[in-house]
C-alpha cells in the first residue's frame, strides 16, 4: 500500500512549506415563501492552506496519574517500543485500535481494482502518536509506573516491561479544591500546590480545570476538556477567542454515548420513533468512585443527556415541537468490575400501526482502553487544525484559522462545544464526515457522494 498522497490537479499546489488547494464549497439556502420552500444552491470559492511541517508534540495532562493518563502514556511507550506480551489467549502486540486517525480508513477514489482506501492519518501531514511526549499534573504524587499498576487496565506482562520506562515519570503538583471533586478523592490528594497567585482572591466559583484552561490559553496552547465538568465558562471562551487559542470538549465520547449517537441516528433516519432511552452503567474505577458523588454524577448526566437532541428536533413528522423521548441515565459504582465498565441500554421505539420495537444492548469493556485512542486523536487533530488556514476568494484576502471553538472535534466529544450560534451535531457519522471532508477540502477533493453513477447506467 502506498504511504503518501499527491493530488494531480491545477487547483492544488505543493510548496516546500504548504499544500494550497482551491476548493468550491457548495451549500443550499432555503427560504419559506407563501407556504413554499424556495431552495437556492450556492457556492463559495475557498483556498485552504495547510502547513506541511509537522512539529514535535508535547501533551500535558491534568490528572496524568489517573486511569486514562497512565494508560495513554503506557500505550504510546508500548507502541513506540513495539512491545509484545503473553496472555492466556496467546501473544498480543501494541496497537492503536480505536483511533480514528491510526486505525480507520477513508476512500480516496477509484483505482484499477475498485475503491482505494487509505489510513485517515495519510490524508494530511500530522503527528504520529509514537512521537508524542507526555507530562502533566495530578493531586496524587504516585509515579506513572505505580499509577499504571493502580489502574489495573493493562496486562501484567506488559506492565512489567513498561515499568522501567515509567517509574521516573512523576506528575507535577496541582490545584486541589475539594468543592469540585468528590469527597472520596481526599485520600489521594498528596501532591497539592498551596497559595499560588492564581488563587490570590480564592474565588469559590472558579474550578481548578478552568484555571488550567486559562493558563493554557495565556500560553497560546490549545486546551481540550475530556471531562464532563463545566470548565468552559463564558468568560473563558471569550478569552480563547481574544487570544485565538483553540478549545475543544466536552467529555470524551468513548462508549455508551458513541453507540447512542449511532443508534438514535439509525432509528430516526429509518423513520422509527424512539420514545424511551434508558442507559445504566456500572463501573469500578476511580472515575466511577468520583461519579458516585451526586454533584459529580449530575455533570456527567448533563453531558450524556443532550446527545439525541439534534436528531430528534430534525424530524417534525415524528416529534412535535418540544416533544422528546424519555431519556434516563443511571451510573453506579461497583468496585469489583474495575475499569471494565458495563453499559446496558434499552431503546424502545414506536413502529407502524401501534407496534413497538425494543432493542437491548449490553456492553462490557475497559473504559480507559476506549478513551486512550480518543485522547490521541484529539491532540493530533487539534495540532493539525493549528496548521490549517483558509480564505474565501473575493471577500477576504487574509488567511484565517478555524474558529477557536474547534467543533471539528465533535466526533470525539459527548457534549460537543460549538461556536455561539452554530448548530450542534451529535450524529456520529455526520461528525466523522465533517473531519474527512474538511481534510479532503485541504487537498481540493470533493466529499464522498456515494452516488456511484458509473455503476448505475447501462
Ligand atoms: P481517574 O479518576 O482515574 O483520573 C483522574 C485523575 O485526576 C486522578 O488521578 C486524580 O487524582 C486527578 N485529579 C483530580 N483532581 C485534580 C486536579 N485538581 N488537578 C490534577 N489532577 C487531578 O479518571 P480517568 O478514568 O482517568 O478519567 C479521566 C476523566 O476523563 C474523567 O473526568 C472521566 O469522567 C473522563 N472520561 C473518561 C472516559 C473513559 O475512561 N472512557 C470517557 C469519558 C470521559
Amino acid at each position: 500500500m502506498a504511504e503518501t498522497i499527491k493530488v494531480n490537479s491545477p487547483n492544488v499546489v505543493y510548496t516546500p512549506e504548504y499544500i494550497e488547494a482551491k476548493y468550491t464549497y457548495h451549500t443550499t439556502q432555503v427560504a419559506c415563501d407563501s407556504g413554499c420552500y424556495v431552495v437556492t444552491p450556492r457556492s463559495t470559492e475557498f483556498v485552504f492552506r495547510t502547513e506541511r511541517r509537522v512539529p514535535r508534540l508535547g501533551v500535558m495532562l491534568v490528572g496524568w496519574g489517573g486511569n486514562n493518563g497512565s494508560t495513554v502514556t503506557a500505550s504510546v511507550i508500548a507502541n513506540y517500543l513495539g512491545l509484545t506480551w503473553p496472555t492466556k489467549e496467546g501473544m498480543k502486540e501494541a496497537n492503536y485500535l480505536g483511533s480514528l486517525m491510526q486505525s480507520s480508513v477513508v476512500s480516496l477514489g477509484t483505482g484499477e481494482e475498485g475503491d482505494v482506501y487509505v489510513p485517515f492519518r495519510n490524508l494530511l501531514p500530522m503527528v504520529h502518536p509514537n512521537d508524542i511526549v507526555f507530562d502533566g499534573w495530578d493531586i496524587s504524587s504516585m509515579d506513572l509506573a505505580s499509577a499504571m499498576e493502580r489502574a489495573c487496565v493493562l496486562d501484567w506482562g506488559l506492565q512489567q516491561q513498561l515499568k522501567p520506562h515509567m517509574a521516573a515519570m512523576r506528575p507535577r503538583p496541582s490545584i486541589y479544591r475539594p468543592d469540585f471533586i468528590a469527597a472520596n478523592q481526599f485520600d489521594r490528594a498528596d501532591n497539592v500546590l498551596t497559595g499560588t497567585a492564581a488563587q490570590q482572591h480564592d474565588e469559590k466559583e472558579i474550578s481548578p480545570s478552568t484555571l488550567f484552561a486559562v493558563a493554557s490559553i495565556l500560553e497560546g496552547c490549545p486546551y481540550i476538556n475530556g471531562s464532563p465538568q463545566n470548565t468552559f465558562v463564558p468568560g473563558l471562551v471569550e478569552l480563547a477567542i481574544r487570544h485565538d487559542v483553540p478549545l475543544a470538549g466536552d467529555d470524551f465520547k468513548s462508549g455508551q454515548t458513541k453507540l447512542k449517537s449511532v443508534l438514535v441516528d439509525y432509528l430516526i433516519s429509518a423513520g422509527l420513533k424512539p420514545v424511551s432511552i434508558v442507559s445504566y452503567n456500572h463501573l469500578g474505577n476511580n472515575d466511577g468512585k468520583n461519579l458516585s458523588s451526586t454533584k459529580q454524577f449530575n455533570s456527567k448526566e448533563i453531558s450524556k443527556s443532550s446527545v439525541v437532541n439534534d436528531m430528534v428536533s430534525s424530524n417534525r413528522i415524528m416529534f412535535r415541537p418540544g416533544e422528546h423521548p424519555d431519556h434516563c441515565i443511571v451510573i453506579k459504582y461497583v468496585p469489583y468490575v474495575g475499569d471494565s465498565k458495563r453499559a446496558m441500554d434499552e431503546y424502545t421505539s414506536e413502529i407502524m400501526m401501534g407496534g413497538h420495537n425494543t432493542i437491548v444492548i449490553h456492553n462490557t469493556c475497559e473504559d480507559s482502553l476506549l478513551a486512550s485512542p480518543l485522547i490521541l486523536d484529539l491532540v493530533i487533530l487539534a495540532e493539525l487544525c493549528t496548521r490549517i488556514k483558509l480564505r474565501a476568494i473575493g471577500t477576504n484576502e487574509e488567511f484565517e484559522p478555524f474558529h477557536p471553538v474547534l467543533s471539528i472535534l465533535a466526533y470525539l466529544c459527548k457534549a460537543p462545544m460549538v461556536p455561539q450560534g452554530a448548530p450542534v451535531v451529535n450524529a456520529l457519522f455526520s461528525q466523522r464526515a465533517c473531519i474527512e471532508n474538511i481534510m479532503k477540502a485541504c487537498l481540493g477533493l470533493q466529499p464522498q457522494n456515494n452516488m456511484q453513477l458509473e455503476h448505475k447506467m447501462l
